[in-house]
């Protein structure tokens, strides 16, 4: 995992929404970045994606696990095994990363 990688700006982080849209093949209607303060992302069933501003300042490695994880939740609304078994074969190294994120929220 490349740790170094910031986001350049708030289209480079919707940018690779609508790439990870594209191969997954699920419809992000729009794409909204707010403070979120308690969490970093939401997403409806009809594809209206908000993102945590605070995603910004992570390494992109982040924000990414954090888009594939809600654009899966268009595919599984649940955290189950079909819900893990996308993550895998999006991202092999979600755990890793959703890792990286849980110790960030407890700092
Ligand atoms: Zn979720």
């Amino acid at each position: 995992m490349k740790v170094e990688n910031i986001w350049n700006d708030s289209e480079d982080l919707k940018d690779a929404v609508w790439s990870w849209s594209d191969r997954m093949g699920v419809t992000v209607r729009e794409v909204h970045l707010r403070d979120m303060r308690t969490k970093w992302a939401s997403i409806s069933t009809n594809g209206r994606l908000t993102l945590s501003t605070d995603l910004l300042e992570l390494p992109e490695a982040l924000g990414e696990f954090v888009i594939v994880h809600e654009l899966v939740h268009l595919l599984v609304p649940n955290h189950g095994r079909v819900f893990k078994s996308f993550m895998s074969a999006y991202l092999p190294d979600w755990e890793e990363r959703q890792h990286h994120l849980q110790t960030l929220l407890g700092a």
